[in-house]
């Protein structure tokens, strides 16, 4: 039987998490001293309320209760981060915030003991900070990873790492980089995954990128390699490895930013809600007006389509299933989702919804990244309807109980 209901015990999480945004949160968006230059929660607030979150049990959700987290299921995480994302400052709060999010996910699926350790542990337990650095400018890889030009040559036990990337996002602040580099030209096998340390000779922040919306913390960053050296047990997994890293890093990381999404677009309406059922025209409240009623009844349908697509997802993950096209559709749904629910929450509010008075306007620059950020929509796309073209009519099969 398919059974939709929540275990009480996410369901716990979900309440706490929602409480503790509403009470401790929520209010610092209305004050201008709470932000900072990336338009995110200023240091003082954010290392307050880390505290705060750690102390209710509220702390990196995504990993193991053996290395300091709350160790929930892929299906739990999606609750419980709506509920963090319904304040655009709740994710780097609970430390689910990209990327870090990302980076602690793969440091525990596939790093070496030493590396958890050295890495994991520290971003736990003491904030330390990471970035995931794979996109270079043009000529070099973003879409098409097989066209990464930074390369990785071997020297000893060691190797050498020269190249450029960017839109590398907390790279301002980040202690470390998980670099993809080349090290080969054998097909499928050309590229390595590298953990490169910030205070490594060689390293070099050129700026931070200027961009339209909001940023995570430490901005979007170019940087540069000039032959870097770092040791061979640096490598995550082994050399020629370099895409089932990313892939295991960008997959479930991809469906988080739509577990957060979802809170933002339940934010957006909750905001028009409010508005429309104070305000009047043409003598009623705009929520009476059955054109009003058509806008608002559209996104709550689309938000429950794309809860349910990030819960399927989630909860083929959790059965260990690689879910690419399951996550990808979801990817390209919910980011699609985030514009829409804010433009029409920014419609329903009128010149107030164009305002800074509410976080409609901060939601809505930062939505513009959704359908590029982590791949891009047309490339998705691609990725399902290769899986279509390959299954037919089986794409929309469910699977079966007892079946392998
Ligand atoms: C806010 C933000 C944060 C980011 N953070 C990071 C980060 O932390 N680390 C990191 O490594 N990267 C990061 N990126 C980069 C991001 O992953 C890339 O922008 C994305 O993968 C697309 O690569 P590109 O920008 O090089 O676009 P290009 O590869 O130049 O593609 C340009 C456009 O072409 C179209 N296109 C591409 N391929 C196809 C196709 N097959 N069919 C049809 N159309 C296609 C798409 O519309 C695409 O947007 C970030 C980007 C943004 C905007």
């Amino acid at each position: 039987m398919i059974d939709f209901r929540l275990p009480a015990e996410i369901e716990e999480v979900r309440r706490r998490t929602r409480d503790f945004v509403a009470e401790h949160i929520l209010p610092l968006e209305s004050e201008p001293d709470a932000y900072d230059e990336h338009e995110n929660l200023a240091r003082p607030h954010l290392e307050r309320l880390r505290g705060m979150a750690r102390e209710a049990g509220l702390w990196c959700p995504q990993v193991s209760r053996g290395y300091g987290g709350m160790g929930l299921s892929m299906v739990g995480q999606a609750v419980m981060y709506a509920e963090a994302n319904y304040s655009i400052f709740g994710p780097c709060c609970f430390n689910c915030a990209a990327p870090d999010d990302g980076n602690m996910r793969v440091l525990e699926a596939i790093g070496t003991e030493a590396q958890k350790e050295r890495w994991l542990r520290p971003m736990v337990r003491d904030g330390l900070r990471g970035a995931i650095a794979m996109t270079e400018p043009h000529p070099g890889g973003g879409s098409d990873p097989t066209m990464i030009r930074t390369t990785a040559t071997r020297r000893g036990n060691e190797w050498v790492i020269s190249g450029h990337k960017w839109f590398i996002t907390g790279a301002g602040w980040a202690d470390f980089f998980i670099t993809i580099a080349r090290t080969s030209d054998e097909p499928r096998r050309e590229l390595t995954t590298f953990i490169v340390p910030r205070e490594a000779e060689g390293f070099e922040l050129v700026r931070k990128v200027p961009i339209m919306g909001p940023e995570e913390h430490g901005g979007h960053c170019e940087i540069k390699f000039h032959d870097v050296v770092v040791p061979e047990e640096n490598i995550l997994l082994e050399p020629g490895r370099g895409m089932r890293v990313a892939q295991t890093r960008l997959v479930p990381a991809r469906l988080t930013h739509c577990m957060r999404w979802l809170g933002l677009c339940e934010r957006a309406m909750d905001i028009a809600r409010d508005y429309i059922t104070r305000r009047e025209a043409f003598g009623s409240l705009l929520a009476d007006h059955e054109a009003v009623q058509l806008m608002m009844g559209d996104v709550a349908k689309d938000i429950h389509i794309g809860k349910l697509l990030v819960l399927h997802a989630a909860w083929c993950l959790d059965e260990g299933k690689r879910a690419t096209t399951e996550v990808s559709m979801a990817k390209v749904f919910v980011a699609n989702l985030l514009h829409k629910a804010v433009d029409t929450a920014i419609q329903l509010n009128g010149a107030r919804g164009y305002s800074k008075d509410t976080p409609l306007e901060w939601i809505y620059r930062y939505a513009r990244q959704a359908r590029i950020l982590d791949g891009a929509d047309e490339v998705h796309k691609m990725i399902f309807a290769r899986t279509y073209a390959r299954l037919g009519r089986d794409f929309w099969r469910l699977d079966v109980e007892g079946e392998a």
